[in-house]
């Protein structure tokens, strides 16, 4: 029997709508969706080749325990029952030992229901770590900053309105790789309706060399560079006077505080010419109206909050918030329980997250409590790095037991080899997966996931004014089990379980109950597809902005009250030219990681033949200038040095392009190698996480780390 189901996919988290093609329960072919928003048709690689998952050979299809040593290797197959009992009992244990804190939850970026299903469980288990291998570093740095500074985060996927821009800046991002749907609207809005395209990128991106300024800024300066546009737009007076005196606050110590930040200065800083910066300055600022782009270029060095804010404040100056064309601030879906308030965003997600005594025991929530507690402004997180120090270390207290669903810590945290010997230290870890990874292979238990096109789930992540519904195409493999079922069953085998956090007793009811107060059951959300509300312009002028003032905070009083600057200010980063040029002798490169590739989402799909094929070695971008100077031709084995971790080094292979400063280099990150021996499937050998560090010194807000500018040394390979 044929048919074709309308769906979304999953193999990233941009949420496409997609058409599943399938002939007697066996997926033959997947395209994109014409009729659903997002994506308007549009497929990638990884959605399209997603079926090479489903049916892979290696997909884990049955619960396995642990029999021999851990990281040994030795397996043996359980029921679900057996597991989720003893995973029960051993967390009474843990709990009973050394308090419902020790017990942690980690997720990965975004692909499955773990965003939540992870901070659920851990709240319904008294402790409140639940924590992301990436979330300091990694859109809540964007959504944090957004949040202080006019209430909601509007830079990411979610806010530019790309259809109707007549300029668009992309800033630290390449969307056309992490995100293709808008990636594809910018490439149009370029293309067919001529709109302008600044790119603030160190590498020359497919939208860089197509547009009309590239302003190829040093790593980890943007937010100087920022604050010399800004400088320039207060001086020749382009800002919206009506906007910011009517909402903004803080306009006067913000236009004090930028005559610092002239573009002769930030010149020196930034590497971007002082005349370039006048003219991307002008061209965003007087075409109306543009939109933003920003992400995580943004976020992976120690300015990223202040950088963050000084965008949005760059948004707010010119007007362009929530107009046609501009940045949207996104619609309410009244009665709708989104994916972030159930990972305990604003004042919706304020009844999933625990008690404000829980939240101050969050790892991290004195250090960070803007991030980690009881007041966090964005979503909730145990920040990663320190909750790995609590496994190493157990302080501030011991961390025992490790939830990892949908992540892969040993490839995605900084320093990678004391993320092993963390997890090492564990008395229980329990992974969920769809394959081994070098994460899952240290696991107590290993419990095999469902995918995409096996689920049923409600999607909204990436969306303005809309909830779709992901449905279900074909069974699962009978002994694998969506995330959130795996919680309701767990939870129920833990009598002194709270609950009030997972109240649910099958998923069906779950997703029923997040869509019932838009007045539907999940089945009519599934025959519909989705349900859109109509977006409103210019909310603020009914609602005003969600922040202490009502106004855009250029100023911030939320960061003022705790301590932080209240004016985006720059740091240069800790290892740089000028910061510690007695190391340039040493390490004469600058490094850049974590930009994303079209065909793998992060450590994914190193085991999908149609797309490894694309990529079949872990790469690092070099100029030939450059190249030429250390004897490496395109193509050679080198290997890659930091001063962040001494003694380790790692092996790329050279790709030369003049896309990349001479004085820069970019290393791909996220890769393993499947097909290599267990335990480590050569996680050690090109994982450029093995040379980054998890810091001090980190971002004061948030904790984020220098990923992207640092020094690094890079060599040819002889061996
Ligand atoms: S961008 Fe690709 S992988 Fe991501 S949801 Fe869309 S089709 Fe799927």
């Amino acid at each position: 029997m044929r048919k074709v189901v309308r769906t979304i996919c999953q193999g990233c988290h941009c949420e496409c709508g997609v058409l599943v093609h399938v002939e007697d329960g066996e997926i033959k072919k997947i395209e994109g969706d014409p009729d659903f928003p997002m994506n308007k048709g549009l497929i990638c690689v990884k959605g399209r080749y997603y079926h090479e998952y489903v049916y892979h050979p290696e997909r884990l299809r049955y619960p396995i325990k642990r029999v021999g040593e851990r990281g040994e290797g030795k397996w043996k197959r359980i029921t679900w029952d057996q597991a989720l009992t003893e995973i029960a009992e051993k967390l009474t244990e843990i709990k009973e030992r050394y308090g419902p804190e020790a017990i942690a939850a980690i997720h990965g970026t975004g692909p499955r229901p773990t965003l939540y299903s992870t901070h659920l469980l851990v709240y319904a288990l008294g402790s409140p770590n639940a924590s992301s291998v990436d979330w300091h570093i990694c859109a809540a740095p964007l959504g944090l900053a957004g949040t202080c500074t006019l209430g909601r985060n509007i830079m990411m996927e979610v806010g530019p309105d790309y259809e109707n821009a007549n300029c668009i800046m992309v800033w630290g991002a390449n969307p056309i790789a992490s995100h293709p749907p808008r990636g594809k609207e910018i490439i149009e809005a370029k293309r067919k309706r001529n709109a302008k395209l600044i790119v603030v990128d160190p590498r020359r991106t497919t939208l860089a060399s197509m547009a009309d300024l590239w302003l190829q800024v040093r790593p980890g300066t943007d937010c100087a560079l920022a604050l010399g546009m800004i400088n320039t737009i207060i001086e020749e007076e382009l800002y919206d006077k009506d906007f910011v005196e009517k909402w903004c606050y803080g306009f006067d110590k913000l236009k004090e505080h930028v005559k610092k930040f002239p573009p002769e200065k930030v010149a020196d800083i930034t590497w971007v010419p002082p005349n370039l910066i006048r003219e991307a300055a002008r061209l965003y600022a007087t075409t109306k109206p543009a939109a933003l782009h920003a992400r995580a270029g943004t976020e992976q060095n120690i300015n990223s909050i202040q950088t963050g804010r000084a965008l949005a404040i760059m948004i707010a100056l010119t007007g362009n918030i929530d107009v046609k064309g501009g940045n949207l601030l996104p619609e309410r879906m009244e009665g709708y329980i989104t994916t972030t308030a159930l990972m305990g965003r604003g004042k919706e997600g304020r009844a999933f997250r625990p008690r404000p005594e829980i939240e101050k025991k969050r790892i991290g929530s004195d250090v960070y409590p803007l991030a980690s507690g009881p007041e966090a402004l964005h979503t909730t997180f145990a920040h990663g790095p320190l909750l790995i120090d609590a496994m190493l270390t157990g302080k501030p207290y011991p961390v025992k037991a490790l939830f990892c669903a949908g992540a892969n810590p040993v490839l995605l945290m900084q320093d990678s080899k004391k993320v092993w010997k963390a997890l090492m230290n564990l008395e229980l870890l329990v992974v969920i997966e769809f394959f081994m990874t070098p994460t899952a292979e240290l696991a107590d238990y290993v419990l095999p996931a469902t995918m995409w096109p096996e689920r049923d789930e409600c999607c909204d992540l990436m969306y303005t004014d809309y909830v779709a519904a992901r449905q279900k195409v074909i069974d699962p493999p009978p002994e694998c089990w969506d995330d959130m079922k795996i919680v309701i069953e767990l939870i129920k085998r833990i009598p002194w379980a709270d609950r009030r956090f997972v109240p649910w007793n099958s998923v069906e009811e779950f997703n029923d109950w997040r869509v019932r107060g838009l007045g539907v059951s999940f089945e009519e959300l599934k025959k519909r597809g989705y349900i859109k509300v109509p977006h409103r312009y210019r909310k603020y002028e009914q609602e005003g902005f969600d922040t202490p003032t009502g106004k855009v905070e250029l100023y911030s009083t939320i960061l003022e009250k705790f301590g932080y600057d209240p004016l985006p200010t720059y740091v240069e980063p800790p290892e740089s030219p000028i910061s510690t040029p007695e190391l340039l002798k040493e390490y004469p490169l600058i490094l850049i990681t974590g930009a994303r590739q079209i065909n793998f989402f992060n450590s994914e799909g190193r085991q999908i033949s149609s797309l490894r094929k694309l990529t079949p070695d872990p790469e690092i971008e070099i100029n030939p200038e450059t190249a030429a100077k250390l004897g490496i031709k395109d193509g050679d084995w080198v290997w890659v040095e930091t001063p962040q971790v001494k003694g380790e080094r790692v092996k790329l292979k050279a790709k030369l392009t003049n896309g990349i400063h001479p004085m820069v280099v970019h290393a791909r990150h996220g890769w393993w190698f499947p097909e290599k021996p267990a335990p480590e499937h050569g996680c050690f050998e090109s994982n450029i996480n093995v040379v980054t560090r998890d810091g001090p010194p980190r971002e004061k807000i948030i904790g984020s780390v220098p990923t992207r500018g640092t020094l690094c040394k890079v060599y040819r390979a002889r061996d």
